[in-house]
């Protein structure tokens, strides 16, 4: 077995594991294989492996990378932060979009995402943490975004998506991603996707309903960034 066999695998026991110990059903959480900086060469050992859904950050990598791999099986989820220059290439090339926080990207995809293609499935980021620093719309603005987006034609709106303050106190983990369950429950729209929970704390995220979880280096290794 490769090192990213073993790892994938490891992963999907700790994912089993924390669906068991929330009394969740041990396939309501899917798992994304976050791949930004690492080569196509290493998404085909991790696909070879059984994994499909893949997370790219930045445009331009994620493009090349759907290119040089070019598997119609393999579903691509951009993840980053998406400036309205960009918006095309993310529209016509992924399936998915996490990241959107403000209702002109979310505009601008939906007006540039290609007839021929399904809606593109997209969640809104959500600023959990309350750090000025980080991307994410204001929970207190969510629900209108949300509506708003929910209007657009070629957008199938699936739910929220947060990247919290980074802590190793569960309880402060969990603290973070329960502010995203709770906007989902109280909201009237029907949301089946919370993508919360990456390599350090996708325990806490199960326990909190989760239902997609973003992986990097606990599947590819640590990132060394030149
Ligand atoms: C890089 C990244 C991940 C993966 O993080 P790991 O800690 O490597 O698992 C998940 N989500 C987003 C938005 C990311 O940018």
């Amino acid at each position: 077995m490769t090192t990213i066999a073993a790892n994938l695998q490891a992963v999907r026991d700790r994912i089993r594991a924390a669906c068991i110990a929330a009394r969740r059903p041990p396939d309501s959480v899917r798992l994304l294989a976050v791949s930004k900086t690492w080569p196509a060469a290493a998404v085909r050992e991790a696909a070879a492996a059984g994994q499909q859904a893949f997370g790219e950050n930045y445009v331009q990598e994620g493009i090349d990378k759907i290119a040089a791999l070019a598997d119609p099986a393999l579903e691509w989820h951009f993840i980053g932060p998406l400036q309205s220059n960009k918006t095309r290439a993310v529209a016509e090339q992924f399936a998915w979009v996490h990241s959107i926080d403000r209702l002109k990207i979310a505009e601008r995809l939906s007006a540039q995402r290609p007839d021929n293609l399904p809606p593109l499935q997209v969640c809104v980021q959500v600023n959990v943490s309350g750090e000025a620093s980080k991307s994410g719309c204001l929970p207190e603005e969510a629900t209108a975004l949300l509506h708003a987006i929910a209007a657009l034609p070629r957008l199938q709106l699936r739910g929220l998506m947060a990247i919290p303050e980074p802590t190793d106190d569960p309880a402060r983990q969990r603290e973070q991603f329960a502010v995203l369950r709770r906007l989902r429950d109280n909201l009237d729209l029907e949301l089946d996707t919370l993508s919360m929970g990456m390599s350090h704390d996708l325990e806490a995220a199960i326990a909190e309903g989760a239902t997609l979880v973003r992986i990097g280096t606990a599947i590819f290794g640590e990132r060394q960034y030149t």
